[in-house]
């Protein structure tokens, strides 16, 4: 019997897991990919014997839960891969110079509040409880379409403490939660309140965050995300899938309201019984479907949720050991510039010591990371381009100079992505490179992977769920390919039988 076939838009995690899934399923499948690499955001580059890493900080579900078992059937995490569990999530550092360490060890963390404020016990417990409730959210393993009232009660006992407390801090953002702690001492609470910033961030999203860690089920595998990449792409392919790179889609091909394939730019048609979308959400709706097929949901998401603002990634190699205690370091920098970019909040300061992979030994690889909204770069011509571009290379060495003093002398390169070149490799909308920014209203709200009135084609991907991330990313491929069963009446199962 010939194989049914899908078409998979998009080579990063979610399109490969889409991939994967699909071929477990007896489906033949095809990749398409713009660019000549698999991963999308997922990513890493080499310059020199560097790699300058361009994602995972933390890999939610690398202990347990759903997540856990998708990462396994994925190949993003098997026996081989090594997860460590960082002792600090990071050290926030204030415009004063004090700084605030988040240990990811509750009881460690609860200890080091204390020594800071020990009339704010209560407060500090308060936080310690609100966090170890949210931790007991378990993400589902079976697209929402095919949960059943039996399922949802049972997630519902299994997850009630940590629902309680979405509910109980519904509406608040962080700063809001952290005001509702009625915390005494203003040195604590002006330490906590710049963890986030003035931005309207959910705090349940912070709390699930410590939550994770706290329950050691959010590691990072050595190897970072070029790794993770490079092995999904294996097992996509030992599976029998393939890629086509260096391809972009066009238009997605619709007949009678049905998904029929995809046109791409060189004018090749492919068609297909079913097309997956992995790439970026606008680009998808907006540009591959040209507007036509909306919801008030969608008008609604696309018009009023708020994008996380695209960056820019200063990564410096240097011939030089760079020790520290702190391999992520936010910095608060409210005003200071940039290049031309005046922060909104802060920067944000890595060392890539924790990974061997990461630079050659004896040598260090250091990340200066910073919001830049894509506004300041849409109209750069190419002159203007490489003079902002030199402007912060200065800047970032400047800060490299304040953080490891010394360490300027032994910069062996020194990379620049910016909100273009985001936009160049992914097609990120407006650079955004984790989509919607979860805020208290949208916090526990997702997107439908169906598109109404639009037979035979899926979503998948960040832009689904508020907050991106790779895990709900790829659990969004395998939940597209148990819809597809659904639709084929064939039982999905979730690895070779
Ligand atoms: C600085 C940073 C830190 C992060 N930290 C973490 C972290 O610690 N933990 C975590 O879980 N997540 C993290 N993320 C987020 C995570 O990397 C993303 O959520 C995830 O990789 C998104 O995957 P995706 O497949 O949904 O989308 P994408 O990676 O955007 O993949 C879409 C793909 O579609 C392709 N494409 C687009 N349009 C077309 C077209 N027309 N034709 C063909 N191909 C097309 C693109 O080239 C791209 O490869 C971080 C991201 C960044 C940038």
């Amino acid at each position: 019997m010939e194989k049914k076939k899908i078409i998979i838009i998009g080579g990063g995690v979610s399109g490969m897991s889409v991939g994967i899934y699909a071929q477990t399923n007896g489906f033949e499948s095809q990749i398409i990919e713009k660019h000549s690499i698999a991963g999308g955001i997922c990513t890493a580059w080499y310059r020199k014997n560097y790699r300058f890493d361009y994602s995972i900080q933390w890999l939610v579900g690398t202990k347990e839960g759903a997540f856990h078992n998708t990462m396994c059937e994925t190949n993003i995490i098997n026996d081989q891969v090594q997860i460590i569990n960082a002792e600090i999530h990071n050290r926030n550092i204030a415009k004063d110079g004090s700084d605030l360490i988040i240990y990811t060890d509750l009881d460690r963390w609860m200890e080091y509040l204390l020594s800071i404020s020990p009339e704010d016990k209560k407060a500090i417990h308060k936080l310690a409880s609100d966090i170890r409730w949210a931790s007991h959210l378990q993400p589902f393993d079976i697209a929402p379409a095919l949960r059943t009232a039996f399922k949802y009660t049972k997630a519902f006992f299994h997850c009630f403490p940590s629902l309680y407390i979405a509910i109980r801090h519904r509406g608040k953002n962080f700063t809001q939660y952290i005001e509702s702690l009625n915390i005494k001492s203003d040195v604590l609470k002006k330490k906590l309140l710049n963890i986030y910033g003035e931005g309207n961030y959910a705090c349940y999203a912070f709390l699930l965050i410590m939550g994770w860690y706290f329950r050691k089920n959010a590691g990072y595998p050595i190897g970072g995300s070029l790794g993770v990449a490079e092995r999904m792409k294996s097992k996509y392919e030992s599976l029998g899938g393939e890629f086509l790179f260096k391809k972009e889609v066009e238009e997605i091909i619709v007949e009678n309201g049905s998904a029929k394939g995809v046109k791409l730019t060189d004018g090749t048609i492919l068609r297909a019984d079913y097309v997956v979308s992995a790439a970026d959400g606008y680009t998808t709706l907006f540009k591959l479907l040209k507007g036509q097929f909306k919801s008030p949901k969608l008008d609604h998401v696309y018009s009023k949720w708020i994008l996380f603002t695209s960056m820019v990634q200063v990564s410096f190699g240097i011939n030089k050991e760079l020790h520290t205690d702190y391999s992520i370091q936010v910095v608060q920098a409210c005003g200071e510039k940039i290049g031309s970019t005046e922060l909104k909040h802060n920067y944000r300061i890595l060392n890539y010591n924790f990974d061997p992979t990461m630079a050659p030994e004896g040598k260090s690889c250091i990340i200066i990371r910073f919001d830049s909204p894509y506004d300041l770069w849409e109209k750069l011509d190419k002159e203007a381009y490489n003079e902002e571009k030199k402007r912060i290379e200065e800047d970032a060495k400047k800060i490299l100079e304040k953080h490891y003093p010394g360490s300027s002398q032994h910069i062996e390169v020194c990379d620049i992505a910016t909100p273009l070149t985001t936009i160049r490799y992914t097609g990120a909308w407006r650079g955004s490179y984790e989509g919607f920014i979860p805020t208290p209203k949208n916090v526990i709200d997702q997107l439908d992977q169906r598109i109404p009135n639009l037979d035979h084609f899926y979503l998948a991907g960040q832009w689904l769920f508020p907050g991106g991330g790779i895990p709900p990313s790829v659990q969004s491929g395998k939940w597209a390919i148990q819809l597809i069963c659904r639709d084929e009446k064939r039982k999905f199962v979730s690895k070779p039988q």
